[in-house]
């Protein structure tokens, strides 16, 4: 098994707890509608699995029902099968509206996306809030021991910490936000943005994405925090205050980039990815993959795609938009009147640019499995991954694992984290400029396959040097290390 420096000094300690909204379970009905449970599959769960199982971990988080519908015993079963320990938070109808889909997705998703104007501050969302990240606090001090290590993820589960020392418990806690944390301008806005930032200084790592997002949270400190110091002059970093002493760093999140690449090149997925491309028909496929949510950039991407259709005659007939679009947070209206907006797009381009036996863009709103997504990865000439904003952006580091032959472009988002990483091989546009969007449409439409192999090259070391266990082993290694100085470090 996959020895991690992070993980074997945290061996000498204590367990892991991961704490995240959402267990790593997919639940469906059977067919008398009874509920069935499956493990999770994502990059996440296969990078902390081994962890948990080797340190005799647990995962406690949402299983996705309201009130308790599911049976405990089913979830006992995955856990057997995991080998590592699962435990629900049962969250009711209310909880769920409130903390979930009010606060977090309300108020904390768009604002922390730099998307104020789809924010709605409505207090009830605040205690709802409040309330849930405490339930889910008291359920955690249920099974922390002392030498445990707590790792808390993401936008929902902010105040934890904070929770967890009101409750006394002692062991070390971390967070690790997989959103863009904003600049201090932007979250002062926030009516609660004090007791946030105060209850985010309760964790003893506060980890980000990239070196913007801490810096943001850093200058909040200095700007808004009396007696902050901080010293920025390593990745991970440590923060003084008067009361205490923690630390911040960029962690930038990955995929298992071997598993990937290595699915992508086999026989079935290369065949399907064939098969895609003469179904298709065009010279070239353009692929765009995102959740329905409005800062993945949905509208302007077809806005650019229209406009380099409408400027370069030669795209005719040449080159099609794949554009899929997973199902996601229906239940927010925003999300409905998304929707309908993309499918418009999609309308009039269709309208105005179809011809017999080329049709300019094939949208699916469905979900897709993992070998369905790694085919129209491999049968894709162009992935266009345009959002407004983005913690990171899997989707761009996966189509680059993917593209086992070295012939893809990656057209990129300057607001995606991943662009810190991929930017000088990838093509960079401002997602908001449609112009410039459609012109490195053109460019990657006209690039020979000498530059795409050079290009495509430095992005798939890129990604595989910095995958999903080496963010893992880097995270642990921040969260337990003695010294930041010290030799060991995977940075
Ligand atoms: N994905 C999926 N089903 C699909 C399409 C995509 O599970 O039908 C996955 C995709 O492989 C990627 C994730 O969804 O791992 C999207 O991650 P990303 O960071 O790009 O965006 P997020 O949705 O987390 O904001």
């Amino acid at each position: 098994m996959r020895r991690l420096k992070g993980q074997s000094s945290l061996l000498r300690t204590g367990r892991l707890i991961v704490v995240s909204n959402r267990l790593p379970i997919a639940l469906t009905r059977g067919t008398e509608g009874e509920w069935q449970v499956r493990s999770g599959s994502g990059g996440l769960v296969t990078a902390l699995s081994p962890v948990l199982r080797d340190l005799g971990g647990l995962w406690i988080g949402w299983p996705g029902t309201v009130g308790k519908t599911h049976p405990d015993e089913d979830i006992f079963k995955v856990s057997r099968n995991a080998g590592y320990s699962l435990i629900p938070v049962g969250l009711t109808r209310k909880e769920i509206d409130l903390y979930y889909y009010g606060f977090s997705n309300k108020v904390l998703w768009p604002l922390f996306h730099t998307l104020q104007s789809n924010c709605n501050f409505d207090p009830a969302y605040w205690a709802g809030y409040q309330a849930v990240n405490r339930k889910f606090a008291r359920i955690i001090a249920d099974s922390a021991k002392e030498d445990d290590y707590v790792w808390v993820h993401d936008y929902h589960l902010m105040l934890v910490a904070k929770e967890l020392r009101a409750l006394g418990v002692k062991c070390r806690v971390g967070f690790f936000l997989h959103t863009p944390f904003p600049p201090p301008d932007l979250l002062t806005i926030l009516p609660w943005r004090s007791q946030i930032i105060e209850a985010l200084m309760e964790y003893d790592l506060i980890g980000f994405q990239t070196i913007r997002d801490r810096n943001n949270f850093i200058h909040y400190l200095e700007g808004f925090v009396k007696g902050v110091h901080v010293d920025t002059r390593r990745q991970v970093c440590t923060i003084n205050t008067p009361q205490r002493q923690f630390r911040s760093g960029a962690f930038p999140i990955s995929i298992d980039f071997k598993e990937f690449s290595r699915r992508a090149a086999s026989k079935t997925i290369s065949k399907r990815a064939e098969r895609l491309r003469t179904a298709i028909g065009a010279n070239q496929v353009v692929l765009g993959v995102d959740r329905l949510d409005y800062s993945k950039g949905i509208p302007e991407r077809l806005k650019a795609f229209r406009n380099a259709l409408e400027r370069f005659d030669d795209l005719h007939g040449k080159v099609t938009l794949v554009q899929i679009v997973v199902p996601s947070r229906e239940e927010v209206s925003e999300y409905q009147g998304l929707k309908i907006e993309i499918e418009g797009l999609v309308g009039e381009i269709s309208g105005k640019f179809s011809q017999p036996g080329w049709t300019p863009v094939h949208y699916m709103f469905r979900n897709f499995k993992r070998d369905e997504l790694l085919a129209y990865y491999r049968a894709a000439d162009i992935a266009l991954v345009t959002p407004l904003r983005d913690g990171m952006n899997l989707v761009a580091k996966e189509f680059c694992a993917a593209n086992v032959d070295n012939s893809g472009v990656l057209i990129l988002s300057e607001f995606a984290g991943a662009a810190t990483q991929l930017r000088s091989s990838a093509l960079v546009v401002n997602p908001y400029d449609i112009e410039s969007t459609a012109n490195a449409i053109y460019h990657a439409y006209e690039m020979g396959p000498g530059e795409r192999r050079k290009r495509m090259r430095n992005l798939r070391e890129s990604v595989s040097k910095r995958d999903i266990f080496w963010w893992v082993d880097f995270f642990l290694w921040a969260a337990t290390a003695t010294s930041l100085n010290k030799p060991g470090s995977p940075e």
